[in-house]
């Protein structure tokens, strides 16, 4: 072969590059940890139907990892591996590295709140015409009502009673549970309530009810018996009464497991995956890191970023900047203000977060050249944002560069993509609040088709490759 030749021969090798299936890059081996990982992934998916359980169960494996309470560190030197949580629904865990705090950390941050039904203040009332009690609710994050309505649901969340104490609930995906539902109409009365409606109206945010009870306390004297009814049970399980509705956090979600999806099992279908398939995936990379990595790794588990990453558990709340000083503090005690700065402006950030992968019923709302498919690995995405990239963060050329360096190194299955067509819609991430301390800072996640509904599809291959990602991201990068 001559020169040019072979020159044109690795032409074609890179035309092809990135559009090669993720199911044909791994070796048996690889295989098999990629078909356990994934088997993990589904359990825990399935027991984390909330932010707060998310939390829960990360700071018992990081436990089980050798990770401790940064209120028992008194410093920390390389290799001591440390959590800060915060109220129950946020985490940042950080395995110090080699090099001093000069150097910059290697963070991987996602979320882990997904879009569902919360109780209102006063929630529960019974309808005397149809006989039963139900839950009225307000929706959290962008849903598609009309998806919400005849599915199994489960009730997860708190209780804080007046004397102090906080009482954990959970119904809904134990074997013997009982589950809830939002009632649809029969389709032979629905010409005129639903039938002209467009689908944001057919089921409206109040329709949003929760059928929780039928029968009747046998007290033929009291009203609303129902009612009465439940109440006499929440007391019985949860010590609550009617008043402590006031001061509860509980959540309305889809009940049922993650499940393999297809007749060769490669997809899961599953709830929650915006964005805990990245959340798990951060924890995977993290606990599997296999030798002390040279810069501080950091994880952190956003919540409230499905309504703007507001409030105390936010992104946009201090707990980030302020957990991560106290580190750099017990690193190097008595870090200044500006050094601890220049440490954020020489750090690196994957915001890991999920994308819209093509859908077979909707392609139109793609750039099939520039759209994420299902089974092609983690997805890079340079900008998000809306009309015009609004509000996004994007990710410096050189960055991605270098980006795209490690994940060939390591044999990581990626693609490049935006977030459907120009002006067809758009989103956002916390992407822009890392990259706003001068963080370093790309959004990077596995493609969902169906995101923000009841069961969103992932591809297992994508799900390993992510987590790989975030792995030798915080091991090597
Ligand atoms: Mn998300
Ligand atoms: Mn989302």
């Amino acid at each position: 072969m001559t020169e040019k030749e072979s020159k044109y021969k690795d032409l074609q090798k890179e035309l092809v590059h990135e559009r090669i299936s993720a199911w044909s890059r791994f070796d048996k081996t690889e295989m098999q940890v990629m078909e356990s990982m994934n088997k993990e992934y589904m359990d825990f998916l399935s027991r984390c139907k909330n932010e707060r359980v998310f939390i829960n169960e990360s700071v018992a494996w990081a436990e089980a990892e050798g990770f401790t309470s940064i209120e028992d560190c008194k410093s920390l030197k390389a290799g001591d591996k440390v959590y800060i949580a915060n109220r129950g629904k946020n985490l940042l865990m950080a395995i110090i590295g080699e090099k001093g705090v000069d150097e910059g950390f290697n963070i991987v941050a996602s979320h882990v709140d997904s879009p569902r039904l919360d109780l209102k203040p006063y929630p529960l009332n019974e309808d005397g015409d149809a006989a039963m009690a139900f839950l009225k609710t307000h929706y959290y994050g962008g849903i598609k009502k009309y998806q919400w309505v005849q599915i199994p649901l489960a009730l997860v969340g708190v209780v804080a009673l007046k004397d102090g104490s906080v009482v954990e609930v959970n119904i809904g995906d134990g074997d013997d549970d009982p589950v809830f539902m939002v009632p649809d109409l029969l389709p032979h009365l629905a010409a005129k309530a639903q039938g002209d409606k467009k689908t944001g109206e057919v089921i409206t945010g109040e329709q949003l009810n929760i059928l929780c009870g039928s029968i009747p306390v046998d007290d033929e004297d009291v009203k609303d018996r129902i009612k009465l009814a439940v109440l006499e049970r929440l007391n019985d399980d949860y010590g609550m009464t009617e008043s402590d509705f006031f001061s509860a956090e509980l959540e309305v979600v889809p009940a049922g497991r993650a499940r393999e999806l297809g007749f060769d099992r490669g997809m899961i279908a599953g709830y929650g995956q915006d964005d805990r398939v990245c959340a798990y995936g951060n924890l995977w990379g993290m606990f599997g890191l296999e030798k002390t990595p040279l810069r501080t790794a950091v994880v952190f588990l956003a919540d409230k970023e499905e309504t703007g990453s507001r409030g105390a558990t936010g992104m946009d709340s201090n707990f980030f900047y302020h957990a991560l000083s106290k580190i750099a503090d017990k690193v190097e005690p008595g870090i200044s203000e500006l050094r601890f700065r220049d440490l954020l402006a020489n750090s690196n950030a994957l915001s890991t977060d999920v994308s819209a992968g093509v859908n077979i019923n909707f392609k139109s709302v793609h750039e099939m050249g520039n759209a994420p498919k299902l089974g092609y690995g983690v997805n890079m995405c340079k900008y998000t944002g809306a009309r015009g990239k609004a509000g996004s963060n994007d990710a410096d050329a050189e960055y991605i560069a270098r980006l795209r360096r490690l994940f060939d190194d390591n044999n990581v299955p990626w693609q490049i993509s935006e977030l459907g067509k120009v002006d067809e819609g758009g989103g956002g991430t916390v992407a822009f609040l890392l990259s706003r301390l001068l963080i370093h800072t790309i959004d990077l996640g596995t493609p969902l088709v169906g995101m923000h509904s009841p069961k969103e599809i992932s591809s297992k291959v994508d799900v390993y490759a992510t987590a790989k990602a975030c792995k030798v991201f915080m091991a090597d990068f």
